[in-house]
């Protein structure tokens, strides 16, 4: 059954829910998917009608050109459950515009806010029991969009498919994480891709971040393409690195993503009186504060961890221990987030959004 609202968003509801198959007290990271999800296909040069729908498969033609190109992007969001079950989401304007600016990037036509701030509000009211209301989980989100237009020819499809779907989720990372300081790969490079979430860009991360693996490492430090001599991302996420009392980050550029995660973390610290550097990291530097002790912390950023703590580094076979900190940055960043996330706290910065 198909009913328009005012929002002309198209909903069709499905006719049995999977929620009870769901174990809501052991819920892997992103792998289980909610009932319905929200559509919306670009053709003839424009996005048609938006719509809800149950959740399922969909079928592509072979010469589809995100086989072949990669024409891809996406976003990763959470949205919270209080205490009086309201729904909360953080940041979500920062999500539309970033997934258009990586649209543009690739080529594929931007989705107009109204449909996405529309489409997600919608699809998370529909999907309100999927919310896991457990100290550390969400509902993971994941917007996205790929070329669906057909035809082995090398250049932009006509023909996209805009999706939003949603997991149910626990927390991303448990515990601390070995990271690897990589010399040899590259995440991005100077005028390439690395500040757009495109798909390609977590496709050749994986090989390197098995290697690292195999060496008992769980996650790699990427360093600039150029030199190597400077630390960018950990793995999928934004770094920073804890000097005495000084919080490091380097500048974001067209090499690294602009997390929102990292955002927030720069404004808080500076709401807490913390002295904050925004600039290059140099490996060098980083070892010799391990060797005279000044090296207080490293911690990623990003959505799906919120901060992940390192525990150790990897460099040209030697590994370096960090300290464990009471108090730590990581920690009172983590809780500053969490607790606006859900609304346990004022949110002086406006950053909590009702759904
Ligand atoms: C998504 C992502 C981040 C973190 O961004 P958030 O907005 O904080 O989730 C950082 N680096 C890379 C490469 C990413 O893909």
């Amino acid at each position: 059954m198909s009913t328009a609202i005012s929002t002309q968003i198209a909903i069709e509801k499905a006719l049995t829910s999977k929620i009870s198959e769901v174990n809501f007290n052991n819920l892997p990271f992103g792998q289980v998917t909610t009932d319905h999800m929200f559509v919306c296909d670009y053709k003839d040069g424009k996005w048609q009608q938006p719509k809800v729908m149950p959740y399922q498969n969909i079928s592509l033609d072979p010469s589809s050109r995100i086989f072949h190109y990669g024409q891809s992007v996406f976003e990763g969001m959470k949205a919270y459950k209080d205490a009086d079950d309201q729904i909360w989401l953080f940041r979500p304007l920062e999500n539309q515009k970033r997934i258009n600016i990586s649209s543009k990037r690739l080529v594929i036509p931007e989705f107009p806010e109204n449909y996405f701030m529309e489409g997600l509000k919608t699809l998370l009211q529909i999907e309100s029991e999927w919310i896991p209301k457990t100290e550390g989980s969400s509902l993971y989100i994941r917007p996205f969009v790929f070329a669906t237009g057909n035809g082995f020819h090398a250049s932009p499809a006509d023909e996209y498919k805009f999706i939003i779907a949603c997991s149910p989720s626990g927390s991303y990372f448990s515990g601390k994480v070995k990271v690897l300081i990589e010399e040899k790969y590259a995440r991005s490079a100077n005028g390439g891709v690395g500040f757009a979430k495109a798909g390609g860009n977590y496709a050749g991360q994986f090989y390197p971040t098995q290697l690292a693996k195999e060496k008992g490492y769980q996650q790699v430090i990427w360093t600039d393409d150029n030199t190597h001599e400077y630390i960018e991302e950990a793995g999928a996420m934004n770094v920073f690195v804890r000097i005495g009392d000084t919080l490091l980050t380097c500048p974001t550029s067209d090499r690294i993503l602009d997390g929102i995660t990292r955002k927030s973390i720069l404004e808080i610290a500076k709401d807490e009186g913390i002295k904050v550097e925004v600039r290059k990291i140099s490996v060098k530097e980083i070892i010799e504060a391990s060797n005279n002790g000044t090296l207080k912390e490293m911690f990623g950023a990003g959505t799906a961890a919120v901060v992940s703590p390192i525990s150790g580094f990897g460099f040209r076979d030697k590994d370096y221990e960090l300290p464990e900190i009471e108090n730590s940055y990581a920690s009172r960043f983590k809780k500053r987030i969490t607790d606006i996330q859900y609304n346990r706290a004022e949110d002086k910065f406006g950053w909590r959004y009702l759904v």
